[in-house]
């Protein structure tokens, strides 16, 4: 495929993503403007992420360290804001904060610590989301996220750490069940952490199978991948 099919096949993709955006909110009696596209990029190329910059795409995500940190560095003369979406390994979690500027899948006081720790050398502050896991205790998969239990306490942590600044919340619906409950039990947990930390007001929800479900249950972000560049290769 030469670049320009690329370019006009990701602009396709993109051009269907956002009417879906604008379609959901108007349903939901929201004003499309306050759903942000985060674009998924992992696995694909930094060339798809120049396209995606070129039609107006400013939020990229991404779910490993070593791929994100390459791009980062690859597109740093680009004004991207960086999303780290996946789940955080503690050894790499400082290294993150050196190029993340939203960390969405926070889920324990030790990444918070290590997170702090790697914000402080790097003289940046990074955004934080905590993580929620919203599987059913009897259906639990090996997801991530904290217990809806431990969120207070590791919203009023990311609050107290030096670098770090508490943005909101994030979840993943489990799979092969209805999201619309669990995205209810998100925004149920969103509003409880913003009443205690009134700028955490980000809820990251959605992504290319069920964004319409988070959209009606108030997500301020959808995580949308596939919907814009195409099926991924299979993950190893
Ligand atoms: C890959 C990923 C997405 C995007 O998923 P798609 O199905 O490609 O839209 C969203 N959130 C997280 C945490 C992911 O890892």
């Amino acid at each position: 495929m030469t670049a320009a099919d690329r370019r006009a096949e990701i602009a396709a993709g993109l051009d269907s993503v956002r009417r879906r955006i604008d379609v959901a909110a108007r349903a939901a009696g929201r004003d499309p403007a306050a759903v942000a596209l985060v674009v998924v990029t992992k696995t694909f190329p930094a060339t798809d992420i120049r396209a995606l910059h070129e039609l107006g795409v400013r939020d990229v995500g991404e779910n490993r360290h070593q791929e994100a940190s390459a791009k980062a560095a690859e597109l740093a003369d680009l004004p991207l804001t960086w999303h780290f979406v996946g789940h955080l390994q503690s050894n790499k979690a400082g290294a993150v904060s050196a190029y993340a500027d939203l960390v969405h899948s926070l889920d324990s006081g030790r990444l918070v610590r290590r997170l702090s720790a790697g914000a402080h050398v790097a003289a940046r502050r990074v955004g934080c989301l905590i993580q929620v896991d919203l599987d059913e205790p009897d259906n639990h998969k090996g997801r991530s996220g904290a217990a809806v239990a431990d969120v207070e306490r590791l919203a009023d942590l990311v609050g107290q750490s030096d670098g770090l600044v508490l943005r909101g919340v994030m979840g993943v619906a489990p799979l092969g069940t209805p999201a619309a409950p669990a995205f209810a039990t998100l925004a149920a947990v969103a509003e409880q952490v913003a009443l205690a930390h009134p700028g955490a007001t980000i809820v990251s929800a959605g992504m290319s199978g069920d964004l319409e479900d988070a959209i009606a249950a108030g997500a301020t972000h959808v995580r949308v991948g596939r919907a814009v560049l195409g099926s991924r290769p299979p993950l190893r």
